[in-house]
C-alpha cells in the first residue's frame, strides 16, 4: 500500500499511480518484481495447514492471487478508493464474473442499451440462460430506469461515456435511483479512464475496466479488474473469482502496472490532442456533427462538468456523405490507423456501424445515433500538429 505522508495527507493520483501497491521483495528493487509463478512453497507441513485455514497471510495459488497482480490491484484500489479489487485476464471477464456473481436465477437488470456489444451478448444471452432478465432503457433518461425497476431488480449497468457516441449518464443520479429500488449500481468506466471520473465516488458500488484500453495504453497485452467496498468482494466475487479462473496473468499484471505510472500524463496529453482535433473537425463543412465531452456544445455539457475531470481521448464525429465518405476519410489517413482499439499511444480510428457495431440491426443503430457516416478516433500520443495534418489530407479526399 502507498503510505501517506508523514502528516498524513493522502497522496495525488500521478504520485499513487507511481508508487501505490509496491511491494518490495528482500533485494529492495526499484521497479516492481515480476513473480511469474504458478504457485508458492511452504516451510511446513503445519505452515501450508496454517496458510489454508486463513491463519497466516500470504499467497497459496496464482489462480487465487499472486504478489505482482495484487500490487496492481492495490494500486488501482488507491486511485478509485476500493475497498478490494480482483485483476482479471480481460475487461470482458471483469464484467462477465460481476454480472454472473451478483445475480442468480429469477432476477432481474436494467443496463443502459447503449454497451459494449459483448456486454450486450453477456446480459442478454449469457444471464438469460441463467434465468436473469433484463430491460434495456436509454441511459439519460432518469424516467426510464425508474420505471423499469421491478420487486426483482438486483442490478443496475451502465457505462460512461458510451461507446461510441461518446453520450454521459448521470452516475449519481442513476445510483440513487437503483439504491432505492434496493439494486447496485456497476459502472464500466473504461472511456473515461480513472483519471477522468471516479464511479465509487459518484455512488456506484461496483467499478469494472477493460485494462486492454488506456492503462495498458501501448497496445500490449489484456486485461482487467473489477473494484468495490472489501464486504461487496468477499460476499459476492472472492469464491467465484477462485473457482472460475478468470486471473490475470501476472506478466500482463506486471506490463499494466508499468502502464499506471504512465497513465495520468498520457490521459492528459492524448485528451489536450483530442480537444484540439475535435475544435478542428467542428470548423469544417464536410463534417455533419461533432461529439466531444470536452466541448460546451456536447449535449451533457452540465453532467460532464459536474462528474468528470476532463472530457475524453476520442472523438465521434459523422462525416458528411455517408458511409463511402467515411471510408474515403478513413482510408485518406497515413498517421492515423484502422482499427477497433482505443486508448492506444498510436491514433486509431473506427467506423463502427461496419465493426464494433455491425452486429446491431439498422433500426437500433439508429436508436444509438450509429449513423453511416459516424467515425470514432482514438487520439494517441503523437504530435498534435501532425495528427491535425493528417487529418487535413483525410478531409480534403472526401
Ligand atoms: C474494450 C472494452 C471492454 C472489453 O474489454 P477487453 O479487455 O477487450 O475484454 C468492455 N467495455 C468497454 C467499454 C470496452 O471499451
Amino acid at each position: 500500500m502507498t503510505k501517506p505522508n508523514s502528516d498524513g495527507r493522502a497522496l495525488r493520483p500521478a504520485t499513487t499511480m507511481v508508487h501505490g501497491g509496491t511491494m518490495r521483495s528482500q533485494f529492495g528493487e526499484t521497479s516492481e518484481a515480476l513473480f511469474l509463478t504458478q504457485g508458492f512453497v511452504y516451510d511446513t507441513a503445519e505452515a501450508a495447514e496454517a496458510r489454508f485455514k486463513g491463519e497466516e497471510p500470504g499467497f497459496i495459488y496464482s489462480r487465487y492471487a499472486n504478489p505482482t497482480t495484487r500490487m496492481f490491484e492495490e494500486r488501482m484500489m488507491a486511485l478509485e478508493g476500493a475497498g478490494d479489487a480482483r485483476a482479471t485476464a480481460s475487461g470482458m471477464a471483469a464484467v462477465a464474473c460481476v454480472l454472473q456473481c451478483a445475480v442468480k436465477a429469477g432476477d432481474h437488470v436494467v443496463a443502459a442499451r447503449a454497451l459494449f456489444g459483448s456486454c450486450l451478448y453477456i446480459i442478454e444471452t449469457v444471464l438469460a440462460r441463467a434465468g436473469v432478465t433484463a430491460t434495456l432503457v436509454d441511459g439519460r433518461d432518469l424516467d426510464q430506469w425508474r420505471a423499469a425497476v421491478r420487486p426483482e431488480t438486483k442490478l443496475f449497468f451502465m457505462e460512461t461515456p458510451t461507446n461510441p457516441t461518446l453520450e454521459v449518464i448521470d452516475v449519481a443520479a442513476v445510483a440513487e435511483i437503483a439504491h432505492a429500488a434496493g439494486a447496485i449500481l456497476v459502472v464500466d468506466n473504461v472511456f473515461a479512464t480513472p483519471m477522468l471520473q471516479r464511479p465509487l465516488a459518484l455512488g456506484a458500488d461496483v467499478v469494472v475496466y477493460s485494462a486492454t484500453k488506456h492503462i495498458d495504453g501501448q497496445g500490449r497485452c489484456l486485461g482487467g479488474i473489477v473494484l468495490s467496498s472489501e464486504e461487496w468482494i468477499a460476499e459476492n466475487l472472492h469464491d467465484f473469482f477462485r473457482h472460475t479462473g478468470p486471473s490475470l496473468s501476472p506478466f500482463n499484471a506486471w506490463t499494466l502496472l508499468k502502464g499506471l505510472e504512465t497513465l495520468p500524463i498520457r490521459v492528459k496529453a492524448q485528451m489536450e490532442s483530442a480537444g484540439r482535433i475535435a475544435d478542428h473537425l467542428a470548423g469544417s463543412n464536410k463534417i455533419a456533427r461533432v461529439i466531444y465531452p470536452g466541448r460546451p456544445d456536447h449535449p451533457d455539457a452540465a453532467i460532464i462538468a459536474k462528474q468528470m475531470q476532463g472530457g475524453s481521448t476520442l472523438v465521434a464525429f459523422e462525416v458528411k456523405g455517408g458511409k463511402e465518405a467515411a471510408f474515403r476519410f478513413s482510408n485518406a489517413l497515413e498517421i492515423v490507423k484502422i482499427s477497433n482499439n482505443l486508448g492506444d499511444a498510436k491514433s486509431l480510428i473506427t467506423h463502427p456501424a461496419t465493426t464494433t457495431h455491425k452486429n446491431l440491426t439498422e433500426e437500433a443503430r439508429a436508436r444509438l445515433g450509429i449513423d453511416a457516416g459516424l467515425l470514432r478516433l482514438s487520439t494517441g500520443l503523437e504530435d498534435c500538429d501532425d495528427l491535425i495534418e493528417d487529418i487535413e489530407r483525410a478531409l480534403a479526399a472526401v
